[in-house]
């Protein structure tokens, strides 16, 4: 699963479960974004903090893991170097399915290697109720290999949870509780200008 995760939330682990249970997954990885390559320019919580939230968020649940690969590597984080990295960690017999945001996936097309990305996994997109697909086009290969999947939850979103903390606003039961005191703790979010 990737994602930026800035911060993860209820959203990102409801999709993750709905996803492992809807798809027979044995597990989850979770695989925070390093300098992920249509956010270059933008300001984003440094990795590390980005990583030790989502521990925090994932810790509870035995079929969660997370992976620092991205943010371990200098590089851009093209996902098609992450799956081909799991791929040969894993082989040929493991089912690999990369989950993230349909926003994301709307722009499919435009990934680095997609032909190439799609012989080494399947794709889950998450939506938000309500979501329009309409213009979303994808080569007959990827779109044979792409699932939608609607998650309620995902009402909740990373951007919302950092205006409410830079307004002073509650974010109590959008994320969970030990990732709402990290992001206090460490004064997070707190200036959203720049
Ligand atoms: P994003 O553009 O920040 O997010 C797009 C939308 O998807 C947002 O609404 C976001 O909600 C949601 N979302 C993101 N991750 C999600 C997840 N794991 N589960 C459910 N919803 C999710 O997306 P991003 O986080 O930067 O990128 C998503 C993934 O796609 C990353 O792993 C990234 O590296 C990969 N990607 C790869 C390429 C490439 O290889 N060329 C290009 C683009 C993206 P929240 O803001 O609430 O998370």
């Amino acid at each position: 699963m990737g994602g930026t995760f800035d911060p993860i939330h209820y959203g990102h682990l409801v999709t993750a479960e709905a996803a492992r249970h809807l798809f027979k997954l044995d597990q989850v990885i979770f695989v925070p974004s390093g300098r992920p390559p249509h956010k270059l320019s933008h300001k984003l919580t440094p990795a590390s903090e980005r990583l030790l939230m989502t521990l925090l968020a994932t810790a509870p649940n035995q079929n969660f893991i997370v992976s620092d690969w991205e943010v371990q590597r200098e590089q851009i984080s093209y996902t098609y170097d992450t799956v081909r990295a799991f791929h040969q960690k894993f082989g040929d017999s493991a089912e690999l399915f990369f989950i993230t945001g349909a926003d994301a996936v709307l722009e499919i097309m435009q990934w680095r290697q997609i032909d190439e990305l799609a012989d080494f996994c399947s794709f889950i997109a998450a939506t938000r109720p309500g979501y329009r697909l309409d213009d979303f086009q994808a080569s007959p290969k990827l779109t044979a290999k792409l699932g939608f999947l609607e998650v309620p939850a995902l009402a909740i979103s990373s951007s919302d949870i950092r205006g409410r903390v830079a307004r002073s606003e509650p974010i109590k039961y959008l994320l969970p509780e030990t990732v709402e005191m990290y992001i206090y703790k460490h004064g997070l979010y707190q200036d959203l200008s720049g």
